[in-house]
């Protein structure tokens, strides 16, 4: 099969998060998807352990979301939600993503059409509320280093991981970032899982105090981070959290891009660690990826704020084009129905003791300092000496050999460096997952090999 190429090896693609010497190679062309697998031009198959992006847990082929895009297709393939007009998709989407949100009522719904995109708008909708309120100091957003929060300008500044500030000129200055509460890499001798959270919570404290909670607006979190190498909370994290952000007024925003529908088990990550966020970002999962789309779920106390506001100055001039797109929005109607008929609580919940335990039987390979995760959700690190501290020389590139080695015994992963992070499609059967276990097996005994 002949490769398009611009001439010089490569390809004409400015490709996202890869390297000039990546692209020079060429890239994994993937031609097809069937249930949890993909398959590349040359017929290869591979099973899929990252749906996609995160986002695809219906899997490959699921014929009632190609309906449910065909029909919408043949009847009103697009219309806007400007001025007050909208469709029927778009406004039956914002009602279903409202009753299945229990965390905390919310009341409005805002659509965008991807994650960058909503946590972009979470920051407009903020600052608009706090004008509004004539609170124009209060503007700063708190967010942990290491998260993964988008790549535009501002979704990019809240993200906590270095390599996405570099050399934009990022974060920008009203972002500031407290500490990533991963317990295993930051926690002090002796410290328990607690005694961590009330450290990390203290100091969060400290800052606000510091800046000034006249100037502090917005605290967002992941309720388990994900690109930033999957870090489920430590033991009352959240709750003690909760209650400082409360104390000075500071709106919590929880970004269930990843978490949101089902993958950690709960519908949303915000029940499962008990968060009652005033704001909430979900995308990926929303439409099961068939589609692009995401959304802001917005609380009582702010949508009045932006109702009375934009009944005294106008408009509330936020929106794109593809705001509530009706493709997008009734393939995103379909997933949700699917996800309840289903019951996809009960089957990540059925799949993901074996899918923990299954790899987390790996911990004591001398190369992995720690296998974490919770439901279909799970990273690798390795590292040298089983230590958080002695990271392996970057240019040895363990995680990417592992990534490869699964690569070629037909296994797709995701190589953040030396984090190897999985959150596979909820259609994994359970043969499926002992495939899954058994590449990695293999995978982990080629790299061990390698690095001894
Ligand atoms: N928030 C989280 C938690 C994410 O994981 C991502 C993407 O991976 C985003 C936001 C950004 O979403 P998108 O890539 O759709 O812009």
């Amino acid at each position: 099969m002949a490769m398009i190429t611009n001439g010089f090896g490569g390809h004409d693609m400015l490709a996202p998060f890869t390297a000039g010497w990546q692209s020079d190679m060429g890239p994994l062309i993937i031609e097809k998807s069937e249930g949890s697998y993909v398959y590349d031009i040359n017929g290869k198959k591979y099973l899929d352990t990252l749906s996609g992006l995160w986002c695809n847990p219906l899997g490959g082929n699921e014929p009632r979301l190609v309906e449910a895009a065909t029909k919408q297709l043949n009847t009103l393939p697009f219309y806007h939600s400007f001025w007050n007009r909208t469709t029927k998709p778009s406004l039956d989407l914002a009602r279903e993503l409202i009753d299945l949100f229990t965390a905390n009522k919310m009341a409005k719904v805002f659509f965008t059409n991807s994650g960058s995109e909503a946590n972009d708008t979470q920051v407009k909708l903020v600052w608009y509320y706090n004008n509004a309120l004539g609170r124009p100091k209060k503007k700063k957003f708190i967010a942990q280093a290491n998260a993964y929060h988008g790549t535009t300008f501002i979704s990019a500044s809240l993200s906590g991981i270095p390599a996405l500030h570099h050399k934009f000129d990022l974060p920008v200055s009203f972002v500031l970032h407290t500490d990533c509460p991963h317990y295993w890499r930051y926690h002090l001798p002796g410290e328990t899982e607690e005694e961590f959270s009330t450290r990390l919570t203290n100091k969060l404290e400290n800052l606000i105090l510091k800046e000034g909670p006249e100037t502090v607006a917005a605290f967002i979190a992941e309720p388990v981070m994900g690109g930033g190498g999957v870090i489920p909370p430590p033991a009352t994290y959240f709750d003690k959290i909760q209650v400082v952000l409360k104390k000075y007024d500071v709106l919590f925003i929880a970004d269930e891009v990843i978490c949101g529908f089902g993958r950690l088990g709960t519908m949303f990550g915000c029940e499962k660690y008990n968060i009652k966020p005033d704001l909430v970002s979900v995308a990926k999962a929303l439409s099961s990826g068939y589609m692009p789309i995401g959304a802001v779920l917005v609380s009582h106390e702010i949508s009045d704020v932006i109702h009375s506001e934009s009944n005294k100055i106008g408009a509330f001039c936020h929106g794109f084009t593809y705001s509530g797109h009706p493709v997008s929005c009734a393939v995103a109607l379909e997933a949700l129905k699917i996800y309840k008929e289903r019951n996809i609580i009960e089957v990540v919940n059925k799949i993901s003791p074996k899918f923990q335990e299954g790899l987390k039987a790996f911990s004591d390979s001398p190369i992995i300092g720690e296998i974490r995760g919770t439901g279909l959700v799970l990273s690798t690190e390795f590292v040298d000496n089983k230590s958080p501290n002695d990271p392996f020389p970057p240019e040895w590139g363990v995680g990417p050999y592992f990534g490869a080695q699964c690569e070629k015994y037909g296994m797709l992963v995701s190589c953040a460096g030396d984090y190897i992070n999985m959150a596979p499609p909820f259609t994994l059967s359970l043969d499926e997952l002992d495939e899954l276990i058994s590449i990695y097996g293999k995978a982990l005994k080629d790299t061990e090999k390698r690095v001894e």
